[in-house]
């Protein structure tokens, strides 16, 4: 390990603090923690110049790959401008541009309003705001309550993680945060009762697929009837595209594939191409209205790099790159490989394959179908053992996370696939 290498990990190790990570197992024994150095379309080179594939396009958020010339040559022309500016008080081209051209991807007088914010869960906050603000200015006071989805996840910030369903990350902080009803189904949805139904604000969804919940797709027309339920009930959606967003599903947007549009759409990930963090929540002008008037109808709420020049340079630049390489019309072909690829691995050990566009869990079970114990910690060791196979990637509990930048080529989903089949091989047996 070159010198340079050898402080960094140091440096690291005594200093940093990892998100989601036990610090206690952090760099034990050959687990050595890799530094990630550079970047060349869906693949990655760490500090010893190794070179893996990008497996969960650096936790979902990479579209194009990296260093791609577009992007990259946006963000270095904006820089010759200017990297940042405040959005309170003042406006900036990159963001008009941006804000008509997110505008532009749905049908006319539909989601017409672009709040910026950071990142995914900033993205989720501002919504759970806007939707109790409209209510009260609505002259709909009562409706203050909130449905999310068991084992759902909108990130980690207070508010988000309120809507979070999956007890290990959020059960400890239930009592600090505001109360949210969970269901499991539409049928547990139904069955609230009316009293309960006439005080909601809004139900929040990942749409198609749970991500944190090992990658888990929704029955076909969930999203509809849930559309519908909203409608009927007087109930606003929202829509968390964080990670469904920008082609990941096959579909620009998730929503697209079962014609819903919601009330409040939350893009965050992969909007930038997975180059900086930007996050932008999209609502329509009856909710917009509702906010115009006297001072105290403002939505005070914002963050200091709202609106970030760069972020929006990038954002623009990768949907230029969508449009250049016609990349939607591209995905059928890689979503097959991957299809393909994982079907190929025909491990025992693999449980089941859940599959929603170029989003994969693929679930490790012990041979008599239960799960394995969790210190066993299955999961982890195989995306380890997928690192000497020239993979990265990450697994939730033991379902492993194959989700390509959309940039790969086919072979190289092909070659990730065999990369993964080997490490289950080296860790569950032929
Ligand atoms: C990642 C994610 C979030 C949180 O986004 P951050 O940028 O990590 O705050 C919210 N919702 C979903 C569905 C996500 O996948």
């Amino acid at each position: 390990m070159s010198e340079d290498a050898a402080r960094w990990q140091e440096w690291d190790r005594f200093h940093c603090w990892h998100p989601f990570t036990q610090h206690a197992e952090w760099g034990a024994g050959e687990d050595e923690p890799l530094l990630l150095v550079g970047g060349e379309g869906a693949w990655l080179v760490d500090s010893e110049g190794r070179r893996y594939f990008d497996g969960n396009s650096s936790i979902w958020t990479n579209i194009h790959g990296h260093r791609h010339p577009v992007i990259d040559g946006a963000v270095r022309a904006q820089l010759d401008r200017v990297a940042h500016t405040s959005f309170l008080g003042a406006g900036n081209p990159r963001a008009a541009e941006l804000a008509k051209r997110l505008v532009d991807l749905f049908p006319q007088g539909t989601l017409e309003r672009v709040f910026f914010s950071d990142d995914g869960s900033t993205a989720v906050e501002a919504a759970v705001k806007m939707a109790i603000q409209y209510r009260q200015q609505s002259g709909q006071e009562k409706k203050t309550g909130f449905v999310a989805f068991e084992n759902g996840y909108h990130g980690d910030t207070m508010g988000a993680s309120s809507l979070g369903g999956v007890s290990q990350f959020f059960e400890r902080f239930r009592s600090f945060g505001f109360p949210v009803t969970h269901v499991a189904s539409m049928e547990e949805l139904r069955d609230l009762p009316l009293e309960r139904v006439e005080d909601l604000a809004a139900v929040v969804i990942e749409p198609l697929i749970q991500g944190v919940n090992e990658m888990r797709p929704w029955p076909a027309g969930r999203l509809a009837e849930l559309r519908a339920w909203c409608d009927a009930q007087d109930v606003h959606l929202i829509l968390d595209e964080v990670m469904t967003g920008f082609g990941r599903t096959g579909t620009m947007f998730a929503c697209e594939q079962e014609n819903v549009i919601p009330d409040f759409l939350c893009l965050a990930k992969g909007l930038t191409g997975g180059y900086l963090p930007l996050a932008a929540t999209l609502t329509t002008a009856k909710v917009f209205e509702a906010f115009l008037g006297d001072a105290e109808r403002t939505f005070y709420y914002g963050h200091s790099y709202t609106g970030n020049q760069l972020g929006c340079a990038a954002a623009l630049a990768s949907l230029d790159v969508f449009d250049q390489e016609r990349v939607l019309e591209r995905l059928p072909s890689r979503i097959d490989a991957l299809r393909c690829g994982l079907a190929a691995i025909g491990n025992p050990a693999v449980y089941e394959v859940r599959q929603c566009g170029l989003i994969a869990g693929i679930e490790l079970r012990q041979e008599d179908r239960k799960r394995f114990p969790a210190e066993d910690r299955i999961g982890a060791r195989v995306c380890r053992a997928a690192r000497a196979f020239g993979l990265l990637t990450r697994a939730i509990r033991d379902t492993i996370v194959l989700m390509p930048p959309l940039c790969s080529a086919p072979e190289e989903i092909t070659q990730a696939c065999e990369a993964l089949g080997l490490a289950i091989a080296e860790v569950c047996g032929e």
